[in-house]
């Protein structure tokens, strides 16, 4: 028997570990061929669940409840504890008499820490363990510059992983690789009675100890949060699948041209199944090639092999900004780029709670902003003019701004969110420079020309016409009041603050 420990990878199929731990396709890393079955188990560990959030919460158990069904459908089941993994995962082991502990790699700073805590404590009890690369097509070491540093700019890096050969999706184990529902149960039972209570999970608090339960999943009150305002959609890797499927079906033949306008539904939205590990990497890029090939055929206009590629571009972002992470771990908290001086934020409270709120004034900030409190989602343009607005025009630190995407996006994933607050703030690896400041205006009518986005989100706005709301900072008050009674005058002065923001760099320059 093996024990394979689910994290962010939240599927069965195109699981490097879990295939090896399973004994699917035949030999493995380790030589050995005759693996499994595994039994599939996730922890609610008190650690992670410090840093989450209601939404993250509701789209985790989401998720965990279609791999359990993923599971059921095959025979097996999935095991659910809570406690400390270093604690859990021993008492586990034993319950199951299990030889091993497979998982795979998660690359962010607190995770590497608590995974180097669970081997220790395996190894104290003799139980072997596994790591395996699977969240990311090159793991965040293999792709280096000539001289050997991991690269800071991004179109070197996307050059050496575009070249580079990429792996076929990880066999799915079949029933045989899984270990039988009854005997999970069985095992569950045995932690729970050794632990000297019948509890299930359902029953308690987080720190209570080992506790593990076959399929029974808790709800969010039981872990500690709130069922959230914001519908986190769909979850499960059948989800997943349908969504690629449908967006390679066409609109990747227009990403490229299409995928800045807010209000088409140009992009892939596949973000929360990658952040869950709902679709693995391998599957999701060997769909891609299968487009490309149809972009490069006769049925496709000329351009379409660059459409496609601008969104293998995308998957090559969300590596890039990983490797950051894992070789910078301290970009969490810090900014990557020091300025000489450090910035001196303005950070005026009252303005970044109106941001948060979405009533700044400005229609397509407001739009982002609520967007995201609906559908714990927002648009990738609207991430960068939000961004934007946040650290130039209101002058605040883009902690703020990175810690209030964390408790409200679906999709947060600490290196893809810190790599982009950063870039907006002109503190990231290849960043935006400092002096590049979005006009939010120009932007909102660039972008969102008929304000459809900014209206499906800003009740007030609707049946106001399109060009005044792109001109809203220019109205007078009277005009405001008589275009749309119910929303803001904009909070600050869009030209004045670009003033004060170039003045803010300068000094931290050391400029000034
Ligand atoms: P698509 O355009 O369909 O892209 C496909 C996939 O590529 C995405 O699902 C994502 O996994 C990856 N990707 C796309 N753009 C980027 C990017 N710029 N950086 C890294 N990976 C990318 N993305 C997150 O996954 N989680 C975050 O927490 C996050 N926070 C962000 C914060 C800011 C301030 C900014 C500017 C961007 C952030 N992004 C984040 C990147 C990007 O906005 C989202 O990945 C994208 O909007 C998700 O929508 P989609 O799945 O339709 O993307």
């Amino acid at each position: 028997m093996e024990l394979f420990w689910h994290r962010r990878d939240l599927r069965v199929a195109d699981n490097v570990g879990l295939a090896a731990a399973a004994g699917a396709g035949g030999e493995d890393a380790s030589g050995d061929a005759d693996r499994g079955p595994a039994a599939p188990v996730f922890v609610f560990d008190p650690g992670v669940l410090d840093h989450a959030s209601d939404v993250r919460i509701r789209r985790l158990l989401d998720g965990l409840a279609a791999l359990r069904d993923d599971y059921r459908e095959r025979g097996s089941d999935l095991l659910v504890a809570r406690g400390d993994p270093e604690t859990v995962l021993p008492e586990l082991a034993a319950a199951l008499d299990a030889e091993r502990v497979v998982w795979n790699r998660d690359y962010s700073g607190l995770a590497r820490e608590r995974d180097a805590g669970v081997r220790r404590a395996l190894d104290a009890v003799d139980v072997e363990r596994e790591a395996h690369h699977d969240a990311v097509l090159h793991d965040p070491d293999a792709i280096r510059t000539n001289a050997g540093d991991p690269y800071s700019v991004y179109s070197y890096y996307w050059k050496k992983w575009t070249d580079r050969a990429k792996d076929d999706p990880a066999p799915t184990p079949g029933g045989e690789g899984l270990a039988d529902a009854d005997r999970l149960a069985e095992a569950a039972d045995a932690i729970t009675e050794s632990d000297g209570t019948d509890a299930t999970l359902a029953d308690g608090g987080v720190d209570e100890g080992p506790v593990a339960a076959a399929g029974d999943l808790p709800t969010p009150a039981d872990l500690g949060f709130a069922e959230p305002d914001a519908d986190v959609g769909p979850a499960g890797t059948a989800a997943a699948r349908e969504r690629l499927d449908e967006f390679l079906d066409e609109a990747v033949f227009a990403y490229e041209a299409e995928r800045d306008y807010p209000a088409e539904e140009a992009t892939s939205r596949l973000s929360a199944f990658f952040k869950y590990g709902e679709i693995g990497v391998r599957e999701a890029y060997a769909a891609t090639e299968e487009a490309m090939v149809e972009a490069e055929s006769d049925l496709r206009p000329e351009d379409a092999p660059e459409q496609v590629e601008e969104f293998q571009q995308q998957l090559a972002w969300r590596e890039f900004y990983t490797q950051v992470l894992f070789h910078n771990p301290e970009v969490v908290a810090a900014n990557y780029k020091e300025y000489e001086e450090g910035i001196d934020w303005r950070d005026d409270g009252e303005e970044i709670a109106a941001w948060k709120r979405g009533e700044t004034g400005y229609p397509i900030v407001d739009a982002g902003m609520r967007q995201l409190r609906e559908e714990a989602y927002m648009h990738n343009r609207v991430r960068m003019i939000v961004a934007s607005f946040l650290t130039k025009d209101l002058l605040a630190d883009w902690r703020h701004g990175y810690d209030h995407f964390r408790g409200h996006l679906a999709d947060h994933d600490t290196a893809n969110d810190n790599g982009g607050w950063q870039w907006a703030a002109s503190t990231g690896t290849d960043a935006q420079p400092y002096f590049r400041i979005f006009n939010p205006m120009t932007q909102g009518e660039r972008y969102d020309p008929d304000a459809e986005y900014i209206t499906e989100y800003v009740p007030e706005l609707r049946g106001v016409d399109a060009d005044l709301i792109h001109e809203w900072h220019e109205l007078s008050p009277t005009q405001r009041a008589n275009a749309a009674p119910e929303y803001p005058s904009p909070i600050v002065d869009h030209s004045e603050r670009r003033e004060a923001a170039l003045a803010m760099y300068k000094r931290a320059r050391g400029e000034d």
